[in-house]
């Protein structure tokens, strides 16, 4: 079974105990303007008199977590049951004059509450316990079949707890496979957008992006911008130190491209060494701005140790009768151009769509 969120929990609780709490007084009054209360029933009143305000005050104030006051809730209500069920059936023996059966027909209640406490296997651990308990107490009785008058009444009290404990247990193991299902597609759709290595959106989920953002542009003329990155001369940090070193310094490049742009950019990894970045609401001259920033922050500490690296940027923003891959290829071409231009630097914005592709620069 789902469980509650704690605040959720504790204001049900509160109102429970505050409802309990009422009645049980009311129905003590009831009784003994009756006049037929007995010892052990008043005993009872008075223990729930106490107990229901004890423990909305430890609720209220919040003096023990959530899981101690459910445990001590669903222990109280089971020794209630369990202490009205023995003096019920050997109130002979005991000599008490009582009349307290009603009280352990709560008992189904206790198993439902049981199963919203923890996981369904715990819970059906938790249930057995007490409904042994509960047989356990009743046993005795039992054996003196069929003279014994409540017999029947208790034999089928035990028996719709275990159905119903089979119930809880099936409902709630079927739900605890639907949410790990759940679980499982919901990672199946992370991983199929995020970059293994860097744990950036990658190519897919950044196309994905770029598309609704040129929907909102087209629709609303909303402005948006790209930035496509480029290492400069990453192939010498692969052939001087390897590739795992390469791959340090692509995750690390991330994470300090991150620090220069708001969380409503999205960073992605366009491929290789190539990453990109989708800035919503920004046009190409602030974004050019953006992208030589992101060159110097780049270029000005080393990365991932000892790495001094710097990065070409080719900026565009969105135009009237854009695509996706017109939008890629202004911002394409200003790469090339940075490339062409001597490197850590960023180019576009301004670029003419009809320029053509640049060679990229032969690595240095
Ligand atoms: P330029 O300044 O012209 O961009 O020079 P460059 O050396 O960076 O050239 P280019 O962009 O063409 O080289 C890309 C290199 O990046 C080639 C490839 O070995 C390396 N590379 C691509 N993907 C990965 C990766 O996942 N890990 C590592 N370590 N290297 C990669
Ligand atoms: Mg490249
Ligand atoms: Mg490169």
């Amino acid at each position: 079974m789902p469980l509650p969120s704690d605040q959720l929990k504790r204001r049900v609780m509160l109102g429970i105990l505050a409802l309990a709490w009422i009645s049980s007084g009311t129905a003590w009054g009831l009784i003994e303007a009756r006049g037929d209360a007995s010892t052990v029933l008043r005993a009872v009143f008075a223990l729930n008199m106490v107990f229901h305000p004890a423990t909305f005050f430890v609720l209220w104030r919040r003096l023990l977590p959530m899981r101690v006051i459910d445990m001590a809730c669903l222990l109280f209500a089971a020794s209630l049951c369990a202490l009205c069920m023995a003096l019920r059936l050997y109130a002979p023996v005991l000599g008490a004059k009582i009349d307290i059966q009603p009280l352990y027909l709560w008992i189904p209640v206790i198993y439902v509450f049981a199963f919203t406490l923890t996981g369904h296997r715990a819970s059906l651990r938790l249930s057995l316990a007490i409904m042994a308990l509960f047989v356990a107490i009743s046993g005795p009785y039992l054996l003196q079949w069929p003279v014994a008058p409540h017999a029947n009444f208790t034999f089928q009290l035990h028996m719709v707890s275990a159905i119903l404990v089979a119930a809880l247990y099936f409902f709630s193991s079927y739900q605890h496979r639907l949410q790990a299902a759940q679980l499982t597609v919901d990672e199946l759709a992370r991983l199929a957008n995020t970059d293994a290595l860097t744990g950036l959106a990658n190519r897919r989920r950044v196309t994905e992006v770029i598309d609704a953002e040129l929907v909102r542009a087209r629709r609303y003329g909303h402005a948006f911008s790209v930035i496509l990155i480029d290492i400069d001369h990453f192939k010498r940090i692969n052939d001087r130190h390897g590739h795992g070193v390469g791959d340090a310094v692509l995750v690390a490049l991330a994470a300090r491209a991150q620090e220069v742009l708001r969380d409503v950019d999205m960073l992605g990894r366009w491929g290789g060494e190539e990453f990109i970045v989708v800035l919503p609401e920004t046009d190409a001259a602030q974004t050019l701005g953006k992208a030589r920033a992101l060159c110097a922050h780049i270029a000005g500490r080393p990365l991932a140790g000892a790495h001094r690296i710097s990065i070409s940027c080719g900026v565009a923003g969105v135009q009237p009768g854009d695509g996706a891959d017109t939008l890629l290829q202004r911002a394409d071409r200003a790469l090339y151009a940075a490339k062409n231009s001597g490197r850590n630097r960023a180019e576009g914005g301004d670029v003419p769509a009809d320029r053509p592709l640049l060679q990229p620069a032969t690595a240095a």
